[in-house]
């Protein structure tokens, strides 16, 4: 048990921590290389090849306006999902999808943002246009019960079945192939070429 007094100590000893911690502490310079590091680095014979490889990689994101990079990135209220059903697969094909994708079997094309193809019938999912209704901000109510419509928290069947076919697009597609390697890719560039 701490007394009284102790716990005040503490307090006050924790109010002057964090009087001390300005923004005068923060991060002023670069600390995870050296600039001795960073010329051989770009020195490097490999670089060039390296720059445009990066380039090439991330050319989609460079193009973005600051306010597109902003609505690229998915919130945090916007469920990511493993699977679209596990051990149920495809509203009309079931687990077949599973025999002939694998684990994750749905195709995603960048081209069809928050869709999901089934490699079985070719069939996309959800019906509705997701990216107009995420790029309105989410406020209008969706009827999720309607064939196939998803407003980011599944479509659910006439069995309470839930199928998440925009979060599995959010996981694999926007954060595994796009947001991760993306910001990845952008901070290796900038070390390499020293470009804003
Ligand atoms: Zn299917």
């Amino acid at each position: 048990m701490i007394s009284l007094d102790a716990k005040l100590v503490i307090l006050v000893a924790l109010m002057a921590l964090a009087a001390c911690c300005r923004a005068g502490w923060a991060k002023s310079g670069r600390t995870l290389q050296t600039e001795e590091q960073l010329a051989g680095l770009r020195a490097d014979a490999q670089t060039p090849a390296r720059i445009a490889g990066l380039r090439a990689a991330c050319d989609y994101l460079l193009k973005m306006s600051d306010d597109e990079l902003w609505d690229f990135v998915p919130p945090p209220d916007l469920p990511r999902c493993l699977n679209v059903r596990f051990g149920v697969g495809c509203p009309v094909h079931g687990a077949e999808i599973f025999k002939v994708g694998g684990h994750y079997p749905w195709k995603l094309d960048p081209a069809q943002p928050f869709k999901v193809t089934c490699p079985v019938g070719g069939e996309t999912y959800p019906t509705n246009d997701f990216a107009a209704y995420y790029k309105a901000g989410r406020k209008e109510k969706l009827d999720t019960r309607q064939p196939y419509v998803d407003d980011g928290y599944g479509w659910v069947n006439e069995k309470g079945e839930r199928f998440w076919f925009v979060g599995y697009y959010v996981f694999w597609q926007r954060w595994r192939k796009e947001v991760l390697p993306g910001i990845s890719n952008l901070a290796r560039l900038y070390l390499l070429t020293g470009d804003k």
